[in-house]
């Protein structure tokens, strides 16, 4: 039977990857709604090419284009938040929810209300609403299942294995374009240089948090409420190459990695297929022409977003939304050149300080915090 797909944020990195996954498979999927954010030209191509029955753009003002491109096509479309929502709602066997952001938040909590399987590549909305979000998926008995390559790494090693034999959780990460850079020249880094990733090709919001290693904390969170570990059995390990995800670490001392070339193909396959597997057209790994796999442990001055991402994940409560929106609108700034790229931290680290108190209980509040942090962030600049 053909699998009907959604893709939320179809024009982005995710998406393509996708879509890549759905032309070489194109007897067992076919697409059924699909949004964007500003990228008319790109939609309508896909639109063209992939034939959903369903396309929304979230940006209202490039509607009338974005209809005249897709005349003549089969096919329902929509604009703004409303119609991001109705693609998210719209019938789909698997939703892929790859909005970059916060934004995500509203079209994801949609798709879980909506349809069975969510593949998540959204972290910041898991990050934002922790467990207000795994209770919705649960409500509505949806299974989500991790795009993230390390949490994809994980999920699969730990299918028939209990958590509690588990001593710990290692997700691993690149270090970014900045891993051997001297201390003292990191500040000086531009945009344009933290947005070239030395492994992954990605869209640029999450190329710069893997340059912060923020990208890595968001993972822990993230991790800490797909698997329901507790924070101390979560470890960050680097490992330049790439090539091992995730590791566990059991109670006997045994440790079981997953390996897999750098490409979000395989993951977005996993989920595609799941739970059997599909037959992908995916080079494999070649370990011997790989040569050498090395690691080290992060470090802290290299990389204080990511001590400040473990202190949000001890602390609980309201400080991973804080966290994640101050890092939104660090980012942001970093981009328009308004901060220095240590400043990210300096600018996130301020946040939180000003809004201990953070609680979540409710949709509501990740909604109302978030706003606080992001307009408490905004303040402080400059900083
Ligand atoms: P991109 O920036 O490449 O793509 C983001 C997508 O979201 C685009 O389709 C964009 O539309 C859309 N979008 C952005 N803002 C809005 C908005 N306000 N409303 C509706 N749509 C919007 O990001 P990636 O694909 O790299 O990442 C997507 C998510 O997946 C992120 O949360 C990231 O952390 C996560 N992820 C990504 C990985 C990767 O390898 N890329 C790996 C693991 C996780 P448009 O371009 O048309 O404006
Ligand atoms: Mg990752």
């Amino acid at each position: 039977m053909v699998q009907k797909i959604s893709i939320l944020g179809a024009t982005g990195s995710i998406g393509d990857s996708t879509l890549q996954v759905i032309a070489s498979h194109p007897t067992e999927f076919s697409v059924s709604a699909v949004t964007a954010g500003h990228n008319v030209e790109l939609l309508a191509e896909i639109c063209h090419r992939f034939k959903p029955s369903f396309a929304a753009i979230a940006d209202a003002a490039s509607y009338d284009a974005f209809k005249m491109a897709v005349a003549g096509l089969d096919i329902e479309t929509a604009c703004g938040e409303a119609g991001v929502l109705a693609a998210a709602a719209y019938p789909a066997d698997r939703v892929m929810a790859a909005i970059t952001g916060f934004s995500g938040l509203r079209p994801t909590l949609t798709a879980l209300e909506n349809c069975p399987i969510v593949m998540l590549a959204n972290k910041e909305c898991l990050v934002a609403a922790g467990s207000v979000f795994m209770d919705i998926a649960a409500k509505h008995n949806t299974t989500v299942l991790p795009v993230d390559s390390e949490h994809n790494a994980l999920h699969q090693l730990l299918v028939a294995k209990s958590i509690d034999d588990v001593r710990h959780l290692t997700l691993t990460a690149s270090g970014g374009p900045f891993l051997n850079m001297p201390l003292d020249k990191i500040g000086e880094v531009t945009p344009e240089m933290a947005i070239k990733h030395p492994v992954w090709p990605m869209g640029e919001k999450i190329s710069i948090d893997s340059a912060t290693m923020l990208n890595k904390g968001l993972e822990l969170i993230e991790a800490q409420h797909l698997f329901s570990v507790p924070a101390d059995k979560l470890k960050v390990l680097i490992h330049p190459q790439s090539i091992m995800h995730g590791l566990l670490t059991m109670h006997d001392g045994s440790v079981m990695a997953h390996m897999g070339t750098p490409d979000m193909q395989i993951p977005i396959a996993y989920c595609m297929g799941w739970p059997e597997r599909l037959n992908a057209d995916i080079a494999g790994l070649d370990l011997a022409a790989e040569g050498e796999l090395s690691f080290l442990a992060p470090d802290f001055n290299r990389y204080p977003c990511l001590e400040l991402a473990y202190e949000a994940m001890h602390a609980g409560r309201g400080m991973p939304t804080v966290m994640n929106a101050a890092n939104e609108v660090a980012v942001e700034a970093f981009r328009k050149a308004q901060i220095g790229f240590m400043d990210i931290a300096n600018l996130i680290q301020v946040t939180m300080s000003k809004m201990m108190d953070a609680d979540i209980s409710d949709l509501e509040d990740v909604f109302a915090i978030n706003e606080a942090a992001r307009r408490q962030a905004l303040d402080s600049i400059p900083l």
